[in-house]
């Protein structure tokens, strides 16, 4: 086996496979080391099987307005454990098809961890492996507070892997996956509690989104718990008890999900031994070229603590095999006006500028805010009615849109193209002037007055 390479990536997730992928199609001689499933998070336990529950959970919303539009459909409860089945072979496909993808590209495979050596050299099992240049893509792992009981709550992994629906469930935590994962479970039938421990979701996000997430959910019969920092899980006769630092007792629950963010996976990689430079956390910073502090070494994806979001790791790690071996000097990803979405009920679609953040940036009377709240059209026939809000964020005298954020029905589908126009600094103008598409959501971002 070969044991020189031009490219070694540690991680076969988002990143790694991509910058390996690039690598190959140069012809360069390369190797991925992956410790556990091909594919990492994204494919095993994030994004894959999270949008396969979250179409599970949409389903079953629709199920609920079919009434509405004369339909007798009586939907059973989901059978989980068929769903969980049918998901993991479909992992599992995916699994065998990125195998495929390295064998065919000439790609060597390495099952095992990886930790340096050297700055040249890494050992995996006993073997070593050196490389001209390395890429460190080894991804995060969930976070479990510490608290007495913590052990007693499941993270996502342990999400995923719930073989039988929990009646009762709390989620703990305030971000893309607290929010994502209880929508998940409050539609197909438990009950759930929203944990915050302060008074609002998603922070990070312009405040109409989180603001509107909170209404929607409470109106939809999830309860929600703000200002309740968790001090510890009992497990009791009935269930798991939460208890809160201020006293307050909630629960019984059947399950509690701990969704309070993700650390590094720096800790194995005995980062000391190539002198790679970590922060306090474990994530490794990197200069826009995805350089670390060794020359030689790169990082990308979750691993450097920023934007952890899979296409931000495939884009990162496809630059860099261009910049590296396809002649393209400079070639780096902007990390500004990154799209995202969150895979809530309603989904929230958002990019560039907060209102809050446009404003501390340029000042109010540079800022223009656009906004609307209106019921699609798919409510008409219901009782039911799910609002959606769009704001747009422009800062004047052109009016250059700084932001799009939009809570609401197909906002998941919605936000790509208006990405590219953000990205290429479209204004308000451009918006107005460009014919709408009726009847839909979307209509309404170039409608806005
Ligand atoms: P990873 O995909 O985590 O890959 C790292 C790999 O490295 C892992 O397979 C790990 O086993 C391996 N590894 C670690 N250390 C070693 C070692 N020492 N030796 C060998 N192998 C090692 N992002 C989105 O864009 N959209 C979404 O909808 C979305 N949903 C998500 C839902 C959930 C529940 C979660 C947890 C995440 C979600 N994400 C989503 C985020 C996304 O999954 C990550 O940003 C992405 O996977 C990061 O890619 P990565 O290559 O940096 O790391
Ligand atoms: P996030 O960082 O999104 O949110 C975690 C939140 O939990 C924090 O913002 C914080 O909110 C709260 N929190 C932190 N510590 C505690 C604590 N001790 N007790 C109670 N609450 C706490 O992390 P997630 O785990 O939700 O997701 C990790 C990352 O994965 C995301 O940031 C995202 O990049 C990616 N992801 C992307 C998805 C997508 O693209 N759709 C889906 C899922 C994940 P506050 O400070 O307000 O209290």
């Amino acid at each position: 086996m070969t044991t020189h390479f031009d490219l070694i990536a540690i991680g076969g997730g988002s990143g790694g496979l991509a910058v390996s992928q690039r690598a190959a199609e140069y012809g360069c001689r390369v190797a991925v080391i992956e410790e556990a499933r091909l594919g990492g998070t994204c494919v095993n336990v994030g994004c894959v099987p999270k949008k396969v529950m979250w179409y599970a959970a949409t389903l079953a919303e629709h199920f609920d307005m079919a009434a509405g539009y004369g339909f007798q459909v009586t939907a059973s409860p989901v059978d989980w454990g068929q769903l969980k089945a049918r998901r993991d072979a479909y992992i599992e496909r995916l699994n065998g098809i990125y195998a495929g993808n390295l064998e065919r590209k000439g790609i060597q495979r390495i099952e095992g961890r990886a930790s340096f050596l050297d700055a040249r050299t890494v050992e995996v099992d006993g073997q070593q492996l050196t490389a001209k240049h390395i890429v460190i893509a080894a991804g995060g792992e969930p976070m479990v507070p510490t608290v007495p009981g913590a052990e007693y709550g499941i993270t996502s992994d342990g999400f995923f892997a719930l073989e039988h629906q929990p009646r009762r469930v709390a989620m703990v935590g305030s971000g893309y996956i607290a929010m994502e994962l209880g929508g998940v479970f409050h539609a197909l039938g438990s009950e759930v509690t929203a944990v915050l421990r302060r008074d609002r979701a998603l922070r990070e996000f312009d405040g109409m989104l989180g603001e509107q997430l909170l209404v929607q959910m409470q109106e939809d019969g999830i309860r929600v718990e703000t200002g309740c920092v968790p001090a510890a899980l009992e497990r009791v006769a009935e269930g798991l008890m939460l208890v809160a630092e201020d006293g307050r007792r909630l629960g019984p629950f059947d399950s509690v999900v701990w969704a309070i963010g993700r650390r590094p996976r720096s800790a194995g990689l005995a980062l000391d031994a190539a002198g790679v430079a970590s922060d306090a956390v474990g994530f490794i910073p990197v200069d826009r070229y995805q350089n670390t502090n060794v020359e030689g070494i790169y990082a990308i994806g979750d691993i450097t603590g920023k934007a952890a979001l899979t296409p931000v790791a495939i884009a990162a790690g496809r630059r860099l095999a261009d910049r590296l071996f396809g002649g393209m000097d400079g070639r780096h990803l902007d990390y500004t006006d990154i799209p995202t979405v969150v895979f809530t009920h309603p989904p929230i679609g958002t990019v560039g500028m907060s209102e809050t953040a446009a404003r501390a940036r340029h000042g109010d009377d540079r800022i223009r805010i656009y906004t609307t709240k209106f019921t699609p059209m798919s409510w008409a026939l219901q009782s039911r009615k799910v609002p959606a809000r769009m704001k747009l964020v422009t800062l004047l005298p052109d009016e250059r849109v700084l932001g799009v954020h939009v809570i609401g029905e197909g906002a998941d589908e919605m936000l790509q193209g208006f990405a590219v126009a953000v990205r290429m600094g479209a204004t308000k103008r451009d918006f107005d002037d460009t014919v709408a598409i009726h009847p839909t959501s979307a209509e309404e971002l170039v409608t806005l007055r």
